[in-house]
């Protein structure tokens, strides 16, 4: 497993926090950055993110509301919005990260409580 899909399906499991996540992501170049972003986008389509996710992890993001990812996460198509989130130019990566993330966080969180069960054979949800 590589180490972005560790780090971001731990910060999705409470096994790491958010800010500990978001101190990785700054340590990255700018293009790394982009395909974190791109690759949050293919989780949050593997699990049905839903627009209420995108509410919810918008919340809990730390995010301000006006800004940018936030105002584009609460908007549908959910799909559609976030693909213009992970395009969007890199002083957004940072607030990108966070909204990606933390939606990625809901959606995966009720994946794993409604369908996973703690019985499912999914490398990422057992990680410990
Ligand atoms: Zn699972």
């Amino acid at each position: 497993m590589k180490t972005s899909e560790r780090i971001i399906n731990e910060a999705a499991q409470g096994m790491r926090s958010l800010d500990e996540a978001v101190d990785w992501f700054s340590s990255l170049d700018e293009g790394e950055q982009n395909s974190v972003l791109r690759e949050i986008v293919l989780y949050l389509i593997q699990v049905h993110v839903t627009a209420e996710d995108g509410r919810e992890g918008l919340a809990r993001s730390g995010v301000k509301a006006t800004m940018t990812p936030a105002v584009l996460i609460v908007r549908e198509p959910i799909l559609e919005q976030i693909g213009k989130i992970a395009g969007l130019p890199p002083n957004e990566y940072l607030k990108a990260f966070r909204v990606l993330l933390s939606t990625f966080a809901v959606a995966d969180t009720r994946r794993r409580d409604t369908e996973c069960q703690g019985a499912c054979s999914h490398a990422w949800h057992n990680l410990s």
